[in-house]
């Protein structure tokens, strides 16, 4: 196999190393003005170019042409010291360790020892680059420290470490002594730049889609990126085509994802699990395919909040594009939380597969946020620009128009009739009847009231005390019983709510999980609805009120009151779906939604 390309392509110059020119430029600048600092910690991600960006500060520093202007502080690349610490062979002037394995106190004994000595030359730096150094001991940091104190002439310490915290805590004396520089992440541009710069190099062609495909997988590492593209080669001639690097690298084509997309929108919770069997016998990496699929989602999100989907091949953003009102930006946003929620635990584990089906299940079944124009509708055109605003995003409502103030509303007739006598399932709204249920939820559960009527069954212990707890408990049903009367909007607010506190008069306060506007508004609208329902079970019902937006994040007393509804609603989903139900108790999962 020819050289590596990540061995191959070695940036020379300062400017060759992608994206860290808030980097290079201060280094540069140093090395013009013979002001070059003798320590220094580069932090940031792996195969960001941290040891690379070393490796041309001791070619700078020991170029033959130091000094030209006509190099602005960069190494020429050219001459005998500078060939010979490119290429890694022996340099006298340059000491490369890797804490990883060399971390104790001996070792930086020895490296004290040899930091003694001079550099080869008169005019030569000593260059001690240091990578992992979160793994050095406190010991070998002591050791440092003293020769950093009074560091010897021309001699240069550079620290790589993805971890600064860990340095920080055993040896903070260290770092004040350091100058320290932040690597960033690598975007999916830059890297599909380099790659194309390194591909022209080769001589072989390639597809933009198949230079984005190694990117993605590259997941922000420049070094990953070019390994990749290594693997890729190795296992053909010819032109790089996506084809060939889905198969090299065992990643899912875009239409398999976009496929998924579409499951999760028409709730056909029952073909996640052929689908993913689909995946396993292909040999599919699950947690590259996550990491994919996120990258679909972020991308689908992108669309539906107007702007482009970024990352994708062209047609992949057609796909998406008509697929815009499939989603809300709401779900969309919480599919992605919870993809990386589970993402670290996902990589450890041993039941991917399970994993993966239960979390794509529950994207099926998840309970949309209701439509823009739902919301409008609902609201009867009354505050058009707060609604829209929260419409777009999660939760960006909260300085909204009434955001701020307190949303308190009393319902002043003691026994209001009945917001819909018909006794028969409301007409559903257009939003409602367009919207396909989940298969296999909407069964009534015993504990709940039964849905098929839009009047709540009067339980047999008719006229419950008024309590929190019991509220709580009836909190499903409710939202049930309003979704069956025809009421989605009323029944996804409560839904995302929960009762906070009675009082012997017969108050009952109910509080958002999050302060968002138009929920406050569509409770707040359909008070009497809520009073009605709540009547059957608990006749003390007098009036409801909802918490101020502002008080929702700051009461820790409520915290235990919305754990335990949380509590309760996954019962609930329990008993509608035994498949997630099973999941949840294999894998003890945390089911937030
Ligand atoms: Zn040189």
């Amino acid at each position: 196999m020819p050289l590596a390309l990540a061995r191959k392509y070695r940036p020379k110059r300062f400017d060759d190393v992608a994206v860290q020119s808030h980097v290079s430029t201060t280094l540069k600048g140093a090395i013009e003005r013979g002001r070059v600092a003798h320590g220094y910690l580069l932090c940031g991600p792996r195969g960001v170019g941290k040891t690379t960006l070393a490796r041309v500060l001791a070619m700078a520093l020991n170029c033959e042409r130091r000094g030209d202007p006509a190099l602005g502080g960069e190494p020429c690349g050219e001459c005998a010291s500078c060939t010979r610490i490119w290429s890694g062979s022996a340099s006298l002037d340059v000491v490369e360790i890797d804490a990883a394995s060399n971390r104790g106190v001996d070792d930086a004994r020895e490296l004290r020892e040899r930091a003694m000595y001079a550099p080869s030359g008169e005019d030569h730096y000593k260059v001690y680059i240091v990578d992992e150094a979160h793994m050095l001991t406190r010991e070998a940091w002591n050791a440092l420290l003293k020769i950093l104190e009074e560091p010897p002439p021309r001699v240069v310490f550079v620290f790589a470490t993805t971890e600064p915290q860990r340095i920080a805590q055993s040896a903070a004396p260290v770092l004040s002594r350091l100058q320290r520089f932040d690597f960033k992440r690598i975007g999916s541009g830059d890297i599909r730049q380099r790659l194309v710069h390194v591909l022209a190099g080769e001589g072989i062609s390639a597809e933009p889609e198949a230079l984005a495909a190694i990117a993605r997988a590259a997941d922000g590492s420049m070094r990953d990126a070019l390994s990749l593209t290594d693997q890729v080669l190795s296992m053909g001639d010819g032109a790089v085509t996506a084809e060939r690097v889905r198969e090299a690298l065992g990643i899912v084509p875009e239409d398999e994802l976009i496929a998924l997309l579409d499951l999760i929108a028409d709730r056909r919770a029952a073909d996640v699990f052929p689908t993913v069997a689909r995946l396993a016998e292909g040999g599919v990496d699950f947690g590259g395919f996550l990491t994919g699929f996120a990258d679909m989602l972020r991308a689908q999100l992108a669309v539906v909040l107007g702007g482009s989907a970024p990352d994708v091949s062209e047609r992949a953003r057609d796909a998406l594009d008509a697929r815009r009102d499939r989603f809300a930006a709401a779900d969309l946003l919480r599919m992605l939380q919870a993809i990386a929620e589970l993402e670290p635990r996902f990589r450890k584990s041993g039941q991917q597969q399970l994993l993966l089906e239960t979390l794509l299940v529950r994207f099926a079944l998840l309970d949309r946020s209701v439509d823009l124009e739902e919301v409008l509708r609902t609201l009867g055109g009354q505050s058009a620009s707060g609604s829209s605003s929260s419409g777009g995003g999660s939760g960006g409502g909260g300085t909204g128009s009434g955001g701020g103030g307190s949303l308190p509303f009393v319902r002043p007739e003691p026994r209001p009739a009945r917001a819909d006598g018909s006794g028969n399932r409301a007409e559903p709204t257009p939003a409602a009847a367009s919207a396909p249920s989940a298969p296999v939820a909407r069964k009534p559960s015993p504990a709940a009231a039964p849905v098929e009527s839009a009047r709540p069954a009067p339980s047999p212990t008719a006229g419950e005390p008024l309590e929190v707890n019991r509220l709580a408990g009836r909190w499903d049903a409710l939202v049930e019983h309003l979704r069956a009367a025809g009421k989605p909007l009323l029944a996804t607010a409560l839904e995302h709510s929960s009762p906070r506190a009675v009082t012997a008069k017969g108050d009952v306060t109910i509080e958002l999980d999050e302060a968002i506007d138009f929920y406050a508004r569509a409770v707040t609208d359909g008070a009497s609805d809520v009073l009605a329902a709540l009547r059957e079970w608990f006749p003390a019902v007098q009036r409801i009120q909802l918490a101020p937006l502002s008080d929702a994040a700051a009461t820790p007393p409520k915290r235990m009151t919305t754990e335990m509804v949380r509590a309760e609603r996954i019962a609930s989903l329990r008993k509608r779906d035994p498949i997630l139900s099973a999941a949840i108790d294999a894998l003890d999962l945390d089911v937030a939604d």
